[in-house]
């Protein structure tokens, strides 16, 4: 099976979030796991306990069957590292294919990681786009450009296919979805302003953030 497996902080998750799952649920993959940090590891948290931001994905993916919320790095506690995601996922699902679902700014920083160099040789990726990107040829190339250098010069570019292939033949796909133009830092400061989020996110998340007063 083909595993997905979105992390973020998802403060709160969003229908940015939602769709690009969904399109690359129906697409390419059999299943997306949705994993909440419990500490983002390189942001200030803004002080929302990680068991509410679970609850609020759980709340949004409660209707899709192909969608999963996982929380074992909140489970794990501390600071969140995705190796240490990877290494446990790969020991719950030793037969599938996973591959970690990341946005071009997660990416294009996942060299500076805890073992940054070494996830590229344990789990594929995806990476979606973001929006005014435009020819993939280029962008293929761009994403070559994020790997650790001793990485670069062994990677092939396989362009028919979209994806970038590892030494270890793990594969970096760039894949395009309806990027919407929704980020979780505005939806919390139009909470904090009284300005409406109505179509941003699900009704039944926003009904959770109010009755809680997350923002
Ligand atoms: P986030 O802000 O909640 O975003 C989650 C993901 O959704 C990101 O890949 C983001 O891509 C993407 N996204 C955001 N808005 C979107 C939209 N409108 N449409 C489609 N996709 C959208 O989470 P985050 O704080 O960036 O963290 C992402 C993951 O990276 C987490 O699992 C975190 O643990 C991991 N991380 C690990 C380390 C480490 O191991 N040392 C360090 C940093 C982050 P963009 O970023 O491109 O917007």
């Amino acid at each position: 099976m083909k595993i997905g497996i979105f992390g973020g902080t998802f403060n709160p998750v969003h229908f940015g979030h939602l769709r690009a799952a969904e399109e690359l649920a129906q697409n390419f993959l059999d299943k997306v796991i949705f994993i909440p940090t419990n500490i983002t590891s390189n942001k200030k948290m803004p002080g929302i306990d990680p068991e509410k931001r679970m609850e609020m994905l759980n709340i949004a993916i409660k209707n899709n069957k192909k969608f999963e919320a996982s929380d074992i790095e909140i489970k794990r506690g501390g600071l969140s590292y995705s190796y240490d995601t990877i290494i446990q996922l790969k020991k719950i699902y030793p037969s599938d294919e996973l591959y970690f679902i990341a946005g071009v700014d997660a990416y294009s920083d996942v060299k500076n990681w805890k073992n940054g160099a070494e996830i590229f040789d344990k789990i594929n990726f995806i990476v979606v786009n973001r929006s005014g990107m435009k020819s993939d040829s280029k962008n293929l190339v761009k994403l070559t450009g994020f790997l650790p250098d001793n990485l670069k010069e062994r990677i092939k570019l396989e362009y028919s296919q979209n994806r970038l292939v590892t030494p270890k033949n793990k594969y970096i796909y760039f894949l395009k979805i309806t990027r919407l133009d929704i980020s979780s830092t505005a939806i919390r400061n139009n909470f904090k302003n009284n300005i409406s989020n109505l179509f941003l996110l699900p009704n039944e998340v926003i009904n959770y953030i109010i009755n809680n007063k997350l923002y």
